[in-house]
């Protein structure tokens, strides 16, 4: 394999910074062309020390002498600002995108990348969750590969390989159910922030973390895998399997499924879309079958984690539905982050604002942006923030 240039796009993120572990477990495949953050400025120029990059991009522009100063001497570019990233997104300089930003912000970047026929490590779903049709449809246009790095997408793409001529049944996506499995609202109603934060199984960035206690992130999930495998809302199912040891199955015409397992690791999702089709060496925990030695299944609670059933409904409802959603499930994070608002609130907060969005069927990218804005607007605006 010819040595890939990296662009990490949120390299001080959680799958930002296990993308640098990749490339530091593998230097002479990878290399670490470009690296962005948004704000923290100190992490970025750890990072851009050590991995002496071509390009490093701040988003907060106030940052940007500090970056400036810090990499005097080096052979290193800085940029600041949101533009700055669209257009480092753009570059000849890099093979393969990591989208690592999270949230709506991540859009134009990962876009730009398309059009410019990159190879695109998607972390970031919400992407495909505001633009879905948009994105994909582009890909093709562009000949850009979208490998999945979202850990149950990555198992669905890695059970599909070889299976190019066999139409899906359904795709069984697994949810671990997040810290507050089994808990009704009695005890929701009450829950804080650094509780909601607690993960089981795995060490995300905050607005994902929420988002899998509140199982939006699954709804999400369902959303992003309708674009990436084509699916009817139908073909898609959701199962708590709460020790996330097998990351999603495949269903085939012949009853036939399809599962990948493996320890809940983002670097081996992370490695694979990086080296696909190649599966590289490595010396990362495995699986031992001894801790956890059960595996079950169950149905998720959707009568009290309502953010799955809000999302399956915009799946269903598809259009502007799916960017409202978003829109509104970001403030509410946001506001439920800085204790502004409780747990059961942040669903009640995207009900709202899904209803008083008006419904568009074929939005184009413009109706999209203009969308996102109105919700997020009209969701900020019932809680003051
Ligand atoms: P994080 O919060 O740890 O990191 C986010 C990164 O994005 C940071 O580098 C930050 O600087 C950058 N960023 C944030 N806001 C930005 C903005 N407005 N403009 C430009 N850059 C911005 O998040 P994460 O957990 O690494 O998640 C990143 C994405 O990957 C999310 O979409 C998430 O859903 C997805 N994902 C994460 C995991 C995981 O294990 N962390 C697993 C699956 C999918
Ligand atoms: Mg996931």
């Amino acid at each position: 394999m010819k040595q890939k240039r990296i662009a990490i796009f949120g390299s001080t993120g959680s799958i930002g910074k296990q993308t640098l572990e990749v490339i530091s477990a593998h230097p002479e495949l990878f290399v670490a062309e470009i690296l962005t953050a948004h704000s923290n400025d100190s992490l970025l120029i750890e990072q851009a020390l050590q991995f002496v990059p071509n390009i490093v991009v701040i988003g907060d522009v106030t940052k940007y002498a500090n970056v400036k100063k810090a990499l005097e001497g080096k052979p290193i570019k800085v940029f600041a600002g949101e533009e700055a990233l669209e257009q480092v997104a753009g570059l000849d300089c890099y093979d393969f995108m990591m989208a690592g930003i999270v949230g709506f912000a991540g859009l134009k970047p990962t876009l730009t990348a398309v059009e410019s026929g990159k190879a695109i490590g998607l972390a970031n779903k919400e992407t495909l969750v505001v633009a879905g049709d948009i994105v994909m449809r582009k890909a093709k246009e562009f000949k850009a590969a979208i490998i999945p790095v979202d850990s149950e997408h990555s198992a669905i793409f890695q059970c599909l390989v070889g299976e190019e001529n066999n139409p899906i049944e359904k795709i069984i996506l697994t949810a671990s159910g997040g810290p507050f499995l089994g808990k009704k609202p009695n005890f929701l109603v009450n829950v804080k922030r650094d509780h909601a934060l607690q993960h089981p199984n795995w060490a995300m960035g905050a607005k994902i973390s929420i988002d899998s206690a509140t199982l939006m992130n699954k709804g999400l999930e369902m959303i992003e895998a309708k674009w990436l495998f084509n699916l009817a809302p139908h073909q898609i199912k959701v199962v708590i399997h709460s020790q996330s040891i097998i990351h999603s199955m495949v269903q085939f015409e012949d009853g036939s499924i399809k599962a990948q397992m493996g320890l809940p690791d983002m670097k081996l999702p992370i490695q694979y879309a990086m080296a696909f089709p190649q599966r590289l060496k490595n010396q990362f925990p495995r699986y031992l079958f001894d801790k956890p030695n059960q595996l079950n299944f169950d149905e998720p609670d959707v009568k009290t984690f309502r953010n799955l059933s809000l999302a399956t409904e915009a799946l269903r409802r598809g259009g502007n539905t799916p960017c409202v959603l978003n829109a509104a499930n970001e403030i509410a994070v946001y506001a439920f982050l800085r204790n502004r608002i409780g747990f059961l609130d942040m669903t009640e907060l995207i009900e709202k604002t899904l209803e008083k969005i008006e419904y568009i069927a074929n939005p184009t990218l413009e109706d999209y942006f203009e969308t996102d804005g109105e919700a997020r607007n009209f969701a900020a605006s019932l809680i003051q923030l």
